[in-house]
């Protein structure tokens, strides 16, 4: 009769839940468990919360959300599923700026990392001596950055946004305009505890659990899940000098980013943009040119259409400020730019970092933010980028003319990359990154995402061996080339890690 009692309470639970989360039966026996009594949530809100990313291109709804507040609820959740005969998916959802349901489960359960950052409990934990902080995964970068300068200390490799969390953008790769100098933020974590499918914990680091360790670090959320990261600190800087330099010649251009790459002391952030719309030269990553100035810019890209913005940072404090004018000086001399389109500013180190934040809540006052991204980021070897330009820069997007907002192109050394990561990268010493962040609107966003495909198209057909950042593939095929001869190592690493299948589903890997 219990039996029976059991099902007539499920049936009424099934019968009483919104119309949106009941798409499969699987996880419901987990509800009334009560080691999760008041953290697992079928409440329509979390649930529509968690179908949507920042991309706005997909909704897949979990059957539930987890709000973990210790890492025992997560290994617990893990351990339930693995141990099921019918085992149900499982996400971690850092902060949901995926841009195509990557941190999604379709029917499973998400995990929402951000609940177990706790300020009392001390979710940042700064070692000065040892120069690392221990930081819960689902912090945000803005949240270490402003506990690592309360003692004069900051991570060295950033992304150009950092309301983020550490276990996402380690779950792809975290680059910017640092890391051809630092290396993207997953060289820069030394030691992290991730949970495997199987549900058990590991503190693994280069020289312990090395392969966990390894294949969790732009793994897709496929090995694990990562709950803390040990992240390298350094002396933080004072202030930032913060140039840009227009080109209208791609050879010139390119050339001097490679140039300033491959020096050792030279500038501590360079990055790149291409100019091709004829808006406002400023856009939602940063409000940059003086006003003054907006005309003759945009004449500019109106009389050559592509045209290119080199933006570099020398970071200052106290004891160099009296070196860094004529340093910066020397370097803008070397360079070939267009001259009379040098801009200079001077801000302070942390408002240099959170640059793209003035922009998010200008365009979320506006109702401009939650609207779709049909985004393509991609890693091209220097050896194509001068065919990419011709092609696609000055090829498909001048000629469809829909293209707005950042475009980003800037070069890395490979050498700062560790190939023992599961992240994908390029064969080639220097390879680009490019970026079509864009903005879209709900009915006209497959336009872009059109675009992006013949974009994918043109560096296949020219065997360019352009490797997608923040991957999209609609088949486990496209999975298969995007890693090339990485593959099989993943795919062991996954049998080893992740036998079930349970972990990130959304990234569409393993089916
Ligand atoms: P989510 O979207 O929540 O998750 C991403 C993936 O990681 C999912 O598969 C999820 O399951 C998995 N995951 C999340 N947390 C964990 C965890 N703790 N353990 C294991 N797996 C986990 N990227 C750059 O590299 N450089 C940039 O400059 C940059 N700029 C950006 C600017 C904006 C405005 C936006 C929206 C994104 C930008 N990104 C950039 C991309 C960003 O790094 C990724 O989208 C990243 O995944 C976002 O982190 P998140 O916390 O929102 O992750």
């Amino acid at each position: 009769s219990s039996q029976f009692g059991v099902t007539t309470i499920l049936i009424i639970i099934t019968l009483l839940t919104p119309i949106t989360t009941y798409t499969s039966p699987q996880p419901w026996n987990i509800l009334s468990h009560n080691d999760f009594a008041g953290k697992l949530t079928t409440a329509s809100s979390s649930i529509d919360a968690a179908a949507t990313d920042f991309g706005h291109v997909t909704k897949i709804f979990p059957s539930a959300v987890l709000n973990p507040s210790s890492v025992e609820d997560i290994t617990d959740l893990v351990k339930l599923s693995y141990n099921s005969q019918s085992s149900f998916t499982l996400a971690a959802r850092g902060h949901g700026h995926s841009h195509r349901g990557q941190a999604s489960a379709r029917d499973g359960v998400v995990v929402n990392m951000r609940s177990m950052v706790n300020r009392d409990r001390g979710s940042i934990k700064v070692s000065r001596t040892g120069l690392y902080a221990d930081v819960d995964a689902g912090c945000l970068w803005i949240e270490v950055l402003n506990k690592t300068l309360e003692l004069g200390l900051t991570p060295v490799s950033w992304t150009d946004y950092l309301y983020l969390t550490v276990g996402g953008t380690l779950s792809n790769g975290g680059f910017s305009g640092q890391t051809f100098r630092y290396g993207p933020q997953i060289t820069n974590v030394q030691e992290l505890d991730v949970i495997t499918g199987k549900g058990e914990i590991a503190t693994c680091s280069k020289d312990m659990n090395s392969d966990l360790f390894f294949a969790a670090l732009g793994g897709l959320g496929q090995f694990g899940i990562i709950t803390r990261a040990r992240i390298k600190l350094d002396v933080a800087p004072k202030r930032a000098k913060w140039f840009r330099f227009l080109y209208i010649d791609f050879s010139e251009f390119t050339r001097d980013q490679e140039r300033l790459i491959s020096e050792t002391d030279g500038v501590d952030f360079l990055e790149g943009s291409v100019m091709l719309d004829h808006g406002p030269p400023d856009n939602w990553r940063s409000t940059y040119y003086p006003p003054s100035d907006h005309l003759r810019i945009v004449s500019m890209v109106k009389r050559h259409r592509v045209i290119y913005c080199l933006e570099v940072v020398k970071y200052y404090d106290e004891t160099s400020q009296y070196t860094v004018n004529e340093e910066m000086e020397e370097l803008s001399e070397s360079l070939n730019y267009v001259k009379g389109f040098m801009y200079e500013k001077d801000v302070t180190y942390i408002d240099f970092l959170n640059r793209v934040r003035t922009g998010e809540l200008s365009l979320k006052s506006k109702g401009q933010w939650d609207v779709p991204h049909p985004w393509l980021n991609l890693f091209v070897p220097k050896s194509q980028i001068s065919k990419f330009d011709h092609g696609v820069f000055k090829g498909i997007v001048l000629r469809n003319n829909i293209t707005s907002g950042p475009v980003l192109v800037y070069p890395m050394n490979r050498n700062k990359w560790d190939d023992r990561m599961s992240a994908a990268i390029p064969e080639e010493d220097v390879f680009y990154a490019v970026g079509f962040l864009r903005s879209a609107d709900f009915d006209n966003w497959e336009a872009y995402d059109r675009e992006n495909m013949e974009i994918l198209k043109f560096c296949e057909d020219a065997n360019m061996k352009a490797i997608q950042y923040l991957p999209y593939h609609s088949s486990q095929e496209g999975w298969v080339r995007h890693f090339g001869p990485r593959w099989n190592v993943f795919v062991e690493r996954k049998d080893k890690y992740d036998p079930k299948m349970i972990l990130s589903p959304g990234q569409n890997i393993f089916q």
